[in-house]
């Protein structure tokens, strides 16, 4: 089963197979749209599969393989939150209670904790016997936007992997075989495809999301919006122009979500000029720095007036802007501290 640009932990489950030695708590870590999730059911086939390659692969076909893909498997549970974060009590009682029961089929039993985002201590904190001492069969996935939502114990126990965009190509080939099973097979153009890899810079999930027209952005468009708003930004930066900037991301600052999604796609964009100063002159129209931005003539204009460290203070800058969006800052106040900041 092909697990696009998650190599890393492609290996990593390969490398547990191989030894039989698994850790029993993982931390998946990764932007929104990179596969997470994805991620998190590839590990747990890893630990359950029945039919494994002579290569220590799941085989994405067995019984518990394809149960585990439907969400149907009774010994991977993908714990849900009665709220909008996990509490103590959805901790205490759908992981902690539960977990002392022995596994049902198999002879592992593998829980879920995706979207970690925001939640509180205290649930962490009831967490952490299961943690240091779990039964043998036990194992714990938990994923989040980014690692500092967990605490230290945490995170000092678990193995923790990060996610990451796929590249063009593979973002392109993973869109063609998502369109096999879409609902909105017939939008699934080559047009579309290349467009959407090339906007979301190979972001399997948000591309999906872009041409299927769904998604916590969809509904009126707030995802193409946003790649619009991210590429103005884009260029307003390029020319130098503040009040353009400031236009930019004000119009985004309405709503957190679509600010992180536009915040996202410009520091790829800063990413692929610090790329370019890199890799300048070499190979055709500078293809060796290998584009995932949204606007590659403006990147490229960036790079000529602002240096590695003026570009590396420009990524933490819309970073740093990301992470307030995740804790209750407003995004207008976002948006005009980093304007000062870009400019
Ligand atoms: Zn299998």
């Amino acid at each position: 089963m092909t697990l696009y640009s998650k190599e890393s932990v492609a290996a990593t489950c390969k490398a547990m197979s191989r030894t039989g030695r698994f850790v029993h708590s993982f931390l998946i870590t990764g932007a929104q749209g990179t596969g997470k999730k994805v991620a998190a059911r590839y590990l747990a086939m890893s630990l359950l599969c029945s039919a494994k390659s002579s290569e220590n692969e799941p085989c994405g076909v067995c019984r518990e393989c394809s149960r585990i893909l439907r969400g149907q498997h009774p010994d991977f549970i993908e714990v849900e939150k009665s709220g909008a974060s996990f509490s103590v009590k959805d901790i205490r009682e759908k992981v902690v209670a539960d977990c002392y029961t022995p596994p049902n089929d198999c002879d592992r039993k593998v829980y879920l904790l995706a979207d970690c985002d925001g939640w509180m201590d205290a649930a962490q904190d009831a967490l952490l016997k299961v943690t240091e001492d779990p039964p043998d069969y036990g194992y714990f996935i938990f994923t989040a936007k980014i690692r500092e939502v967990f605490l230290p114990t945490l995170i000092s126990r678990s193995m923790t992997m990060e996610v990451h965009e796929a590249g063009i190509g593979e973002c392109e080939a993973a869109l063609r075989e998502h369109s096999l099973i879409s609902p909105k097979k017939k939008d699934f153009t080559e047009e579309n495809i290349s467009r959407a890899a090339k906007i979301f810079g190979g972001n399997i999930g948000c591309a999906i999301e872009y041409i299927e027209g769904r998604g916590q952005l969809a509904g009126s468009g707030k995802l193409a919006k946003a790649a619009n708003t991210a590429m103005d930004a884009a260029r307003a930066i390029a020319e130098r122009n503040e009040y353009a900037l400031a236009a930019a991301l004000a119009s985004a600052s309405g709503n957190r979500e679509e600010m992180r999604t536009v915040l996202e796609m410009l520091s790829r964009v800063i990413r692929d000029s610090a790329a370019a100063r890199v890799f300048s002159g070499e190979g055709e129209n500078g293809n060796a720095a290998g584009f995932i931005g949204c606007a590659r003539e403006e990147s490229l204009r960036i790079a000529e007036f602002a240096g590695s460290a003026k570009l590396n203070e420009m990524y933490e800058a819309i970073r740093e802007a990301s992470y307030l969006c995740t804790r209750n800052c407003s995004g207008a106040a976002v948006a005009s501290v980093l304007t000062g900041k870009l400019l």
